[in-house]
């Protein structure tokens, strides 16, 4: 429609100025002809522009998603429960349920969050690799962890019950099953005893049940923050809780100690 229409004007114009000589005619013609074929040209150039523009902005987001995910240089280690959530029979105040299989019978399982919960998730997804270490069941949290993360976008990896160690009945989270340099990696635990593995890698928090105004995890990101791109995290623990003072509390005998019978 385009090219028929301005051919039309331009022969009009020719033939208006020039007379109705054939020659002028035909060297209108080719001008035409000519201003046709760099049109066309402009048109592709410009719609195979933008598809390769197009191409090259998918291929670049693509890649830099990928670099800015593997440039995560720490990992961060978060037991479950009650430090991210507290779990009960009892439906009180719950924010979801599940049901799970223990010791072959159905079983719900009501789950409260612990404030700011999301957010933090949120948060320390962005600076580290996350992932979970629980001395719970593979049965209990599994099911959990998958109404946390439904889509599998926060944590990396899951470590249960199985990846513990034990001793005297009692938990012990021995961080080298990750396959971390140990300078890159740090857990989260309100049960202290359970790092002193590794006492410079182990942040401890306080114990959460029902409490709403708590705001210990928010309270911690400020410091999180100091761990994302750092050559060894145990200093910058070990400057910030005190060494000594977590040894002491993590051989005392802790009411919080994880006891490998309980039910999940
Ligand atoms: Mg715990």
């Amino acid at each position: 429609m385009v090219f028929s229409s301005l051919k039309k004007t331009l022969l009009g114009a020719a033939l208006s100025n020039f007379g109705d000589s054939f020659e002028r005619f035909q060297h209108y013609q080719k001008v035409f002809s000519s201003l046709k074929e760099k049109l066309l040209g402009l048109w592709i150039n410009s719609f195979l522009g933008h598809q390769v523009i197009h191409i090259l902005k998918n291929f670049s987001s693509s890649v830099s998603h990928k670099i800015i995910k593997k440039k995560k240089n720490v990992t961060i280690a978060l037991d479950l429960d009650e430090t991210l959530v507290h779990s009960s029979p009892f439906p009180r105040d719950s924010d979801f349920s599940f049901t799970m299989i223990s010791d072959g019978e159905s079983r719900t399982v009501y789950v409260r969050k612990r404030p700011f919960l999301e957010e933090f998730l949120e948060k320390v997804s962005e600076m580290f690799e996350v992932v979970i270490f629980t001395a719970s069941t593979s049965s209990y949290s599994a099911k959990l962890l998958d109404v946390l993360d439904p889509h599998k976008k926060l944590f990396a990896r899951r470590f249960y019950r199985d990846s513990c160690k034990w001793e005297d009945g009692h938990c012990l989270k021995d961080l080298t099953v990750l396959g971390i340099d140990m300078a890159k990696v740090f857990i989260i635990d309100n049960s202290p005893e359970v790092f002193r593995l590794h006492v410079n890698n182990g942040i401890p928090i306080k114990t959460w049940h029902w409490d709403h105004t708590d705001h210990a995890l928010i309270d911690l990101l400020q410091f999180l923050e100091k761990l994302g791109d750092v050559d060894d995290v145990r200093p910058i623990i070990a400057a910030e809780f005190g060494v000594g003072a977590r040894i002491n509390y993590a051989h005392s005998s802790s009411p919080i100690q994880i006891r490998r019978n309980r039910s999940f």
